[in-house]
């Protein structure tokens, strides 16, 4: 598909191929010369060359007969493909060819629905046999598990003798697939592509905070998957698979109503329960608690409760730290823990807060985000011995089951919220659903919370919260926040 003429440069000979045409009005063929094409990417440029890439009629016709190739024995399954929609050899057939399949023949049948490991299921009659994914496990997850075998048009994609396709980056051999030969068994007949919108994202599976989009179909406010964004400082085009599957967070273990003890009740009526129960208390007893998972705007909102309330015992949560590499994944399994020491340098520990708990030094909480770091008994049993805990949070966790009243939070996909990443960089994940139960964004929450208790608050809409972090500037994103191929066709702006 990359053939292109080249006109050398007048002293030089053209390479020609001698061919036969037929002559229709002579009916037969006649002995021609056409010029020989050549592969655009080996050869080297030289003065006065002339390249034609879409001039010439030669490299137009070739390229529709390399398309009807690649379609020769290329089942015509795209109305139950995943990848119709989003398929190169539709587009490309639509660019170059645009004429009916004419070969009558049986065409060559593969195997075709192979599980290649837990995630990857393969169909050997859609391979175009680029070795995308091949290059991808060899080259970037430093794992060469799949190889070509047979020749010609019985080539086929095989995983390498008693392993199977597993790791961390299954799901990027299905992204860089350009047709429907590598599905994802969680993505398989679950949706069509034109059914669903996208909005930027920024992964809340670790520090590394990887670009991506988060797809989601907006007739029943779900999202369905997750893509990598093209970010070469951060992620450059990847992501792992357990952040390619963290999407699910936005409706799993989430925060729906507003819960005073056990009993479920209006956001209002939570707030007013919280005003009772905070209410002259010394500032002293009183400590926030920060969230690593929760963004920079909900954590600025924690940090003006903390000042007007007086508080000045500050902690952190979040999950626990997990598993390392050196190609993505990050130990610290939250999304901004950056963002939480940018607003409050030195904050103490969760371990330290169930400490001071102990301790009698604290006895009333106002915690951003439900998870802690371990969800030990004896943690529970020190936040049972709190007065109060107040939890503003998305998901549930050990905070949200010892919460006296709870308040629902919207997740990073129903608010648009920064996250600071490992390097240091302000992302932005844009809003893409509209927020589910009764929740709502956690800065709003804290507002709520502040004017019960008859505090001075600043902010009524988040653009007041990004003015103060930001002194008015625009907020800071990435240095390379690209848009990558498929930007165009699915992309909306929320
Ligand atoms: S990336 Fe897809 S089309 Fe290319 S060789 Fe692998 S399975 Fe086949
Ligand atoms: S490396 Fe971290 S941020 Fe990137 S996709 Fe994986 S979990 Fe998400």
């Amino acid at each position: 598909m990359c053939l292109v003429e080249i006109k050398p440069p007048p002293n030089q000979r053209a390479l020609m191929l001698d061919v036969v045409e037929w002559d229709a009005k002579a009916g037969e063929y006649r002995p021609m010369q056409k010029p020989k094409l050549q592969p655009a990417c080996q050869m080297p440029a030289v003065e006065n060359q002339e390249v034609l890439s879409e001039s010439s009629k030669h490299v137009l016709e070739a390229r529709a007969h390399v398309q009807e190739f690649l379609l020769l024995n290329h089942p015509v399954d795209c109305p139950i493909c995943d990848q119709a929609g989003e398929c190169k050899l539709q587009d490309y057939w639509l660019e170059h060819q645009t004429t009916a399949k004419r070969m009558r023949d049986e065409p060559i049948h593969k195997p075709k629905a192979v599980v290649f490991g837990p995630t990857i299921v393969y169909d050997a009659e859609r391979c175009v046999m680029c070795t995308r994914c091949i290059r991808f496990m060899d080259e970037v997850a430093q794992d060469p598990v799949l190889d070509m075998r047979e020749r010609g048009n019985l080539n086929e994609i095989t995983v390498a003798p008693g392993r199977e396709l597993d790791g961390h980056y299954t799901f990027m051999t299905e992204h860089v697939c350009p047709v429907g030969a590598l599905t994802t068994k969680d993505f398989r007949f679950k949706a069509r592509v034109w059914f669903l919108k996208s909005a930027k994202s920024v992964c809340q599976g670790c520090a590394t905070g990887c670009n991506s989009y988060v797809d989601f179909d907006p007739r029943y406010n779900k999202v369905q998957r997750y893509r990598p964004r093209d970010n070469e400082a951060v992620n450059k085009y990847w992501m792992c698979d357990e952040g390619m599957l963290s999407y699910r967070a936005a409706h799993e273990g989430r925060v729906l109503d507003a819960r005073v003890g056990t009993k479920k009740t209006s956001v209002d009526t939570a707030v007013v329960e919280a005003k009772k129960r905070l209410s002259d208390v010394p500032s002293s007893s009183i400590a926030i608690v920060f969230s690593a998972q929760h963004s920079l705007e909900d954590n600025w909102a924690m940090r003006e409760l903390a000042k007007q309330l007086g508080a000045t015992s500050l902690y952190v949560s979040g999950a626990a730290s997990g598993y390392a590499d050196k190609i993505l994944i990050d130990a610290d399994k939250n999304s901004n823990t950056a963002g939480v020491l940018e607003l409050v340098p030195n904050p103490k520990s969760f371990a330290q807060l169930l400490d001071d708990v102990r301790g009698g030094r604290v006895s009333h909480v106002v915690a951003l985000g439900g998870l802690s770091p371990k969800n030990d008994p004896e943690d529970a049993t020190a936040l049972g011995m709190l007065g109060t805990l107040v939890v503003i949070a998305a998901h549930e966790g050990a905070l949200t089951e010892a919460a006296h009243i709870l308040l629902p939070a919207t997740s990073w996909v129903e608010a648009s919220g920064t996250y600071v990443n490992r390097q240091g960089f302000h992302q932005v994940a844009d809003k893409a659903l509209e927020p589910q139960g009764a929740s709502r964004p956690a800065w709003e929450h804290a507002r709520l919370i502040g004017r019960a208790l008859g505090l001075e608050v600043s902010w009524t809409k988040l653009k007041d919260i990004r003015n103060s972090l930001t002194g008015g500037a625009p907020q800071a994103v990435t240095p390379h926040d690209t848009h990558d191929a498929n930007d165009a066709t699915t992309s909306v702006s929320t």
